[in-house]
């Protein structure tokens, strides 16, 4: 029973070219209309490979379909001589809801860092486009019994000179990096555990008013199977979904888990 609307969002990850992309978006629309999804109640988001995100709004605009959709990474930068890189003014300019950052793939692969993900998330800021904000620790931590120092200690970074106004719009995702795409998925005491962490910190760094508003997903194997659980979590405010994401089916029953 809070005010806070569930977010159910999809990161296709390096999956699904434009074409493919304009196909899921309109079956999935079609899906959820015709189980009666109240979009008011559970939001839901697309969050597909950067090139894929022209094809997605427009279809989105046009049929003024009510997914939200975003972006999986953006610059730190505004703009200038950073080659393949994508400004988050760009992404506002298409509409983009959302933009992931410090997603563990990135932190992994591309080495980024706390501090890089934070001028990140200023960026997004800059620009007026959400940053969905993913933490979460290792199996190394997590068998050491630290995840919620570890989580707490990226969060601190992550946030580092925002305003309350900003981080009240944030979305955070707690993402234990032992759970992504492994199918191996947290419980939901565990979920809970962290990401009720995740909102007592908001409080002392911020306000309860902040705490209260801010929604906290959870991610790491999710499926149809599971998500109700999870979702029934107080501190669990909806879900981050890689995998099963793109397959359309599947995933409009996530969407619909209630
Ligand atoms: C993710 O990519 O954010 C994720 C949670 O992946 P998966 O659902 O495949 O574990």
């Amino acid at each position: 029973t809070s005010a806070r609307v569930p977010l159910i969002a999809g990161n296709w990850k390096m999956n699904l070219d434009h074409q493919q992309a304009t196909v899921l978006v309109q079956k999935l629309d079609w899906m959820l209309r015709d189980k009666r999804h109240d979009f008011a109640q559970v939001e839901v988001a697309v969050i597909p490979p950067f090139t894929d995100i022209r094809s997605v709004q427009t279809l989105i605009d046009g049929d003024r379909l009510k997914l939200k959709f975003g972006a999986q990474d953006l610059s730190a930068h505004e703009s200038g001589a950073y080659t393949g890189e994508i400004s988050g003014r760009f992404l506002a300019k298409l509409g983009c809801s959302y933009v992931v950052v410090g997603h563990s793939e990135r932190r992994e692969y591309h080495h980024e860092d706390d501090a890089l993900v934070a001028q990140k998330v200023a960026a997004a800021y800059q620009n007026g486009v959400t940053p969905l904000l993913c933490v979460g620790e290792s199996l190394e931590v997590r068998r050491a019994g630290d995840q919620v120092a570890f989580v707490l200690g990226q969060l601190d970074v992550a946030l580092h000179g925002l305003s309350a106004e900003q981080v009240n719009s944030i979305v955070i995702a707690y993402e234990p990096v032992w759970a992504i795409g492994t199918g191996e998925v947290a419980t939901p005491d565990d979920a809970q555990e962290v990401c009720a962490a995740i909102r007592g910190r908001l409080g002392q760094l911020y306000s309860d008013q902040v705490a209260a508003a801010v929604r906290v997903l959870y991610g790491g194997s999710v499926k149809s199977g599971n998500v109700a659980a999870i979702m029934a979590k107080d501190d669990v405010d909806g879900a981050l979904v890689g995998g099963a994401s793109i397959d359309v089916e599947e995933f409009a029953t996530i969407c619909r888990y209630q």
